[in-house]
């Protein structure tokens, strides 16, 4: 893998293991952050003492401005020639009947529109690199709906899931490939949003292999979809979910 890759919500999580998973083979890394500037600084420097840089700049990927600024900075580490589209939210559990519309837009507004923020930006980078992958991290959510739980949610998903097809195709012939992963449950902070206390561990039951997934597990799907090793792999979805 060459270039730099750029990570959105890479403080903690999924995004983290990956920003390591990368650094562990030698893959600069910019990531993005909202909050927590200080777990953002430890994610930085364990990246660094794996060998590779790793910049940490505190992004809203929903406003425009600050994708540009997070693109320039990765820039400063060499040509951008991948993207991982992660930085997501949830929100807690509601019927759809009940749903308030800020809460609505605020779920479309990062999970959708920041993803087509950064895919927009990505593309031209990549472009000016000569090539290189976007992965876009989506949900089973897209497939299971989640009622009860957050339909918004999962329909945000969806819709990162249908960039991943009509991007693929419209970049193919630039030299980009446009990917994705759907992870299924996985034990990160993400859930604390939820507002049930034990959601993992009552959902972990749901799961075929009997357990939640860990971040790292994740990242592993991500860097092998950024790799060489996935060169035909384009315009489709990775279940990493343990058969969930
Ligand atoms: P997490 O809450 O642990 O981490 C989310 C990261 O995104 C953090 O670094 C946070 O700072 C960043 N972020 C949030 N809003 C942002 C914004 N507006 N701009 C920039 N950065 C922002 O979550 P996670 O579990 O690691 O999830 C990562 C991705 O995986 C999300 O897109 C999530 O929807 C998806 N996912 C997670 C699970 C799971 O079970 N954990 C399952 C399916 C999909």
């Amino acid at each position: 893998m060459k270039g730099t890759v750029v990570v959105t919500g890479g403080s903690r999580g999924i995004g983290a293991a990956v920003v390591l998973a990368l650094a562990a083979r030698g893959v600069p890394t910019c990531f993005s952050y909202s909050t927590h500037q200080e777990a953002a600084d430890v994610v930085a420097a364990t990246a660094a003492d794996l060998g590779s840089p790793s910049i940490a700049v505190q992004a809203d990927v929903s406003v425009e401005s600050d994708v540009k600024r997070l693109f320039s900075a990765a820039q400063g580490l060499g040509p951008v020639t991948g993207l991982v589209n992660n930085a997501g939210i949830t929100a807690p559990q509601s019927r759809v009947v009940d749903l308030d519309v800020d809460r609505i837009r605020r779920l479309l507004d990062v999970n959708v529109v920041g993803a087509f923020l950064c895919a927009r930006e990505a593309v031209k980078h990549l472009t000016e690199a000569g090539g290189g992958t976007i992965v876009n991290v989506s949900s089973r959510a897209a497939v299971l709906g989640s009622p009860g739980e957050y339909v918004d949610y999962a329909a945000s998903k969806a819709a990162v899931d249908t960039l991943t097809v009509g991007l693929a195709q419209e970049v193919a012939a630039d030299g980009i490939r446009v990917v994705g992963v759907r992870p299924g449950l996985i034990r990160t902070d993400i859930h604390a949003s939820s507002g049930e206390p034990g959601r993992v561990e009552r959902l972990q039951k749901t799961v075929p292999m009997g357990r939640g997934g860990e971040a790292d597990e994740v990242a592993e799907a991500v860097v092998w979809l950024l790799s060489d090793a996935a060169s035909y792999v384009t315009g489709t979805t990775l279940d990493v979910s343990g058969g969930r």
